[in-house]
């Protein structure tokens, strides 16, 4: 049966990405050797990271003056790298579920942070709209999509001050002013490649102001100045996610991937609008496009782990909403085919029709 890989993270990647990496794996550019078994300082091997930083830049639209750096650790290790880099007194918050918060507590280890609005008072079912960042801040920090609860920022705000993103579950689903952003960071397990790699996107300028010593690991200039090879890194990764580039490149980038994604999205929240035994969580202005959470409507709670197993019967893997949630959540990365979400929509339309 064919299977409709629904995961959170790691999640669903192109066909292409894991056919491309199989073959590096059993001869790398043509070395005779595995991608597994070669020098990152060979020239087959920097010629991938030379062009994964060039399509990177590409696909992105990133301006003059920022360097794009591949590293390991995760988002989470960001989440302290970001204020080791640029906090010198006082940072700012915007706190919009689980990855924010961490991020608050990491921060709060530098200096003063001030968390402008939050979500927290309704589980974090929104985005707080009515807020003011503070212009002594060393910069202000949001999370693009929040990949447990379901919401998105879909424009790319103004912010006085040098403006910080999470992006690990929306990165190249959707064209981004970058020029708006001093620093865009993220996992890359959500929409790039396998997990173990990380990518930050840094406009230069806002570098090298802090009065604190910086191991030479967090500084961000290190990683910069030796093209994300100062240490080894996770050179399988770095290929697959090149893959990915090119797959994305190929049909259209960015643009395209927004309005198929826009289509995924507005079939999938069309169907719980319509259908009786389902209701969204989040509020409708905020509905990601990358994580949609859903719940048995009131009256048809006692419905939810039969779903969940007629669902799986039919292939679909991964919909378990969050704990933090409940319910469902069904993730529509870029490598998710719409023909995976028509599937879960008729599989919620039969499901209505048996009760
Ligand atoms: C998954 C996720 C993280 C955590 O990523 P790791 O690479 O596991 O550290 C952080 N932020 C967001 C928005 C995420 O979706």
């Amino acid at each position: 049966m064919k299977k409709h890989n629904f995961n959170p993270g790691p999640s669903i990647l192109p066909q292409y990405t894991i056919d491309e990496t199989i073959k590096a794996i059993q001869n790398f550019a043509n070395t005779g050797l595995s991608i597994l078994e070669v020098s990152h300082r060979s020239k087959e091997f920097d010629a991938v990271m030379d062009e994964t930083n060039a399509l990177f830049r590409e696909l992105l639209s990133i301006p003059e003056g920022y360097g794009v750096i591949f590293v390991g650790g995760g988002a989470s290790t960001q989440f302290f790298h970001v204020p080791y880099n640029l906090l010198e007194k006082k940072a700012a918050y915007l706190n919009t579920g689980e990855w924010a918060s961490r991020a608050i507590k990491e921060a709060k280890l530098f200096g003063e942070v001030e968390v402008v609005a939050s979500s927290e008072d309704k589980n974090f079912t929104y985005i707080p709209k009515e807020y003011k960042i503070p212009t002594d801040a060393d910069y202000f920090h949001i999370t693009s999509n929040n990949t447990i609860f379901g919401t998105e920022l879909l424009e790319d705000i103004d912010s006085p001050v040098p403006l910080v993103a999470d992006m690990s579950s929306d990165i190249f689903s959707r064209p981004v002013d970058v020029s708006k952003y001093a620093l865009i960071y993220g996992g890359a397990q959500k929409n790039l490649a396998p997990a173990g790699l990380t990518f930050v996107i840094v406009r230069e300028d806002v570098l090298g102001k802090v009065s604190r010593p910086l191991p030479t690991m967090v500084d961000y200039r290190t990683h910069i100045k030796n093209n994300s090879m100062f240490n080894t890194p996770p050179c399988v990764v770095v290929y697959s996610a090149l893959m990915t580039l090119r797959w994305l490149k190929d049909l259209g980038g960015v643009k395209a991937m927004e309005k198929l994604n826009k289509t995924k999205a507005d079939l999938l929240y069309s169907e719980i609008d319509r259908n009786k035994l389902f209701k969204g969580t989040v509020a409708k202005e905020d509905r990601s496009r990358m994580n949609v959470c859903f719940v048995m409507a009131p009256g048809y709670e006692h419905l939810e782990e039969e779903f969940l197993n007629f669902a799986k019967g039919k292939g679909m893997v991964g919909i378990k909403g969050h704990r933090s949630v409940g319910g469902f959540r069904a993730s529509l990365y870029n490598a998710l085919p719409l023909e995976s979400v028509q599937a879960l929509v008729d599989c919620m339309k039969e499901f209505e029709a048996a009760h």
